[in-house]
């Protein structure tokens, strides 16, 4: 190409331009530091005309932390080594934002080695610093609350246990659980639920010193770290202070939600003296607050280590027993004493453990509730007993209902409602057969909600009845105002009929009040005949208990029911029932 050779050198002048032009953060510095050059993008960045630059020292325009470094260690040695790389400095613009950045320089000499200027490159990584400061954040603290999460109370604890064996100090740690967080989850909503979490975090933020942690583990659980307390005095009263605070209600999307909480409190040195031990001495401690009624503190003790590992061992087996299909079902029948006929079943969850035999329900519902096996297990009961009640109507036996026990965690469950009408669709029984029976304390727990649920369920024609009368120490006013058909009343009032005369007068008092209030009332727990006389007398309507017959599987009971029910127009029960004085 013609004078490709001999192309035209750059003037001064143009070096200049490109110098000024480039977007780039560039500068040169005199041997004392003054800026003697910037480039356009260096003013845009930093908010400065050139006139306001030009000839002051470039480490004014740094933080006073980065002046420091600059004057002190860099800029001293920095014409001797003649270049440096990517040293991180904070810039500070005219309006007195912060800017992180990166600078690379070079010194230029004259042809004698005279140094005559130095040039420098800037980066600005505030935005990359940014980012990553958000992922460190991430990475150690809950985005809901803003707490440190898992880890950074790990390293926390981790840091505050050296320094206390160096300092030959306590350190307190705090398992906190909500205790009715699954119910505003379940009934008001995520939203109010995470509203809550991060209320209750600031009452507990509030309620430590400057230094302490409070650390949320995920879901409803807290973590407290304290440190420097002279007595465990000093850690019952900051537990009972904190319920105290979260005792006061909060308003959730207009509604006043009261909360307590369950602490569990473990102590270094004495119940642990690392982290994993401490936190999990202290959730065992929680665990055993649960069990005292909620709503109070425990310190951890050992036995609690046992229990907790009881348990936890409870928890797996149940989960394989739900797989493997070792939990079944029995049913008792319910009689009716005016017509000396069976009225209905209840079905009663079994559980055959292959290495610890039969395991009562009473102990593993908690351990359902708690780990939220019971939606599954509930489910399972609930359309079992539906399947079985259609069963036998189909084979030909008379139609009675089947009453299914439902615990409070799965009648609050949103979309519970649901869940029982699915299970009717899919075994076709109709809705009066079924009977739901639900505790008198859960029904009592949250008074308006149970109140829309249990009008949901009458509207849809299933029976109610409340299970284990007498022991909720609800007041009987409350009765009117619920759908009820029937009150269960307990056992443990029945057994002592009649010779106890306390048991004798309630009994008479709850049999009074259901045939005022039109209800339905059957006699639980019925052993001997003795009992079964002095309730067939009354006007107790039905009966169930040992006395007639005991829970047992569907297989057995069938052949049971065939002839009961054959029977029914001559001689309904064997041997030692009375007669029944209304068939005369
Ligand atoms: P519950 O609903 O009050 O059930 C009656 C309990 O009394 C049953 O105990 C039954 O076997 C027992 N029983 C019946 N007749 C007599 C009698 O004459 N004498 C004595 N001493 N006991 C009698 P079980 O089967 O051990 O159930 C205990 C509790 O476990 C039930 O009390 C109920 O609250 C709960 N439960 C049982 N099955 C389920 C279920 O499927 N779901 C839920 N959520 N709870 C269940
Ligand atoms: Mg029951
Ligand atoms: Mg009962």
């Amino acid at each position: 190409m013609k004078g490709a050779g001999k192309s035209r050198r750059p003037k001064a002048q143009e070096y200049r331009n490109l110098y000024l032009s480039t977007p780039v953060m560039m500068h040169s510095i005199d041997g004392a530091g003054r800026l003697v050059a910037v480039s356009d993008y260096w003013l845009e960045v930093l908010g400065y005309q050139r006139v306001e630059v030009i000839g002051r020292k470039l480490t004014d325009f740094f933080t006073g932390k980065s002046r420091d470094l600059a004057e002190e260690t860099v800029l001293p040695h920095f014409f001797e080594i003649g270049s440096v790389k990517d040293i991180p400095y904070q810039m500070v613009t005219k309006a007195g934002e912060t800017l992180d950045v990166l600078i690379s320089a070079k010194s230029v000499r004259d042809a004698k080695g005279k140094i005559l200027y130095s040039m420098a490159g800037i980066v600005d990584i505030t935005e990359r610093k940014k980012a990553e400061q958000e992922v460190q954040h991430l990475a150690h603290y809950d985005p809901l609350t803003g707490q440190p999460n898992r880890f950074l109370l790990q390293e926390r604890l981790q840091h505050a246990l050296i320094q206390a064996q160096r300092e030959d100090n306590k350190v307190g740690v705090l398992f906190v659980d909500l205790d009715h967080f699954k119910w505003v989850n379940d009934t008001l909503g995520h939203a109010c639920g995470d509203d809550l979490l991060k209320k209750v975090s600031r009452k507990m933020q509030d309620c430590v010193r400057h230094g302490d942690t409070v650390a949320r583990l995920g879901g409803d659980e807290f973590v407290i770290v304290l440190c420097g307390f002279s007595s465990d005095d000093e850690l019952s009263h900051f537990a009972q202070r904190f319920l105290e605070t979260l005792a006061r209600p909060v308003a959730l999307e207009g509604i006043e939600v009261l909360n307590s909480a369950s602490i569990g409190i473990a102590i270094y040195p004495i119940d642990g003296r690392d982290v994993d031990t401490l936190l999990r001495n202290a959730d065992a401690a929680m665990y055993s607050a649960k069990e005292h009624g909620r709503n109070n503190y425990q310190f951890y003790s050992s036995e609690m280590n046992q229990k907790m590992l009881a348990r936890l061992g409870m928890e797996s087996r149940l989960r394989r027993a739900l797989k493997n299909r070792e939990i079944y079902l029995e049913y008792q029948p319910q009689l009716d004493l005016r017509s000396r006929c069976i009225s209905g079943f209840e079905a009663l969850v079994r559980w055959r453990d292959p290495d610890l035999g039969m395991i009562p329900p009473v102990e593993f519902i908690k351990v359902a509730e708690e780990c939220g096996l019971i939606y599954p297990l509930g489910e399972w009961v609930l359309l079992t007993a539906c399947l079985q009640a259609k069963a036998w109507q189909d084979q030909g036996l008379p139609r009675v209902r089947m009453a299914v026990n439902v615990s409070s965690t799965q009648f609050r469950r949103h979309d519970f409602i649901d869940m029982v009408e699915e299970k009717l669709r899919i075994s076709g029984l109709a809705p009066e057969y079924l009977e739901i029976e639900l505790t008198e304390s859960l029904v009592m727990e949250n008074l308006q909600q149970g109140l829309e649920r249990l009008t949901d369920l009458k509207i849809r024609r299933i029976k109610l009845a409340i299970d284990d009368f007498g022991t909720g120490y609800s007041s009987l006013q409350y009765l009117k105002h619920f759908p009820f058909d029937r009150i269960k009343i307990a056992q443990e009032f029945v057994q002592s009929i009649p010779d106890n005369p306390e048991d004798v007068a309630i009994v008479e008092a709850i049999l009074a009040i259901a045939d005022n209030l039109n209800l339905e009332v059957l006699a639980e727990g019925v052993e001997s005949h003795r009992q079964f006389d002095y309730l067939y007398a009354s006007s107790c309507t039905e009966i169930q208990g040992y006395y007639f017959a005991r829970p047992q599987t569907a297989e057995h009971l069938t052949a049971f029911l065939r002839s009961h029910f054959a029977q029914r127009d001559n001689h309904p029960l064997t041997g030692d029932l009375p007669e029944d004085s209304s068939d005369a």
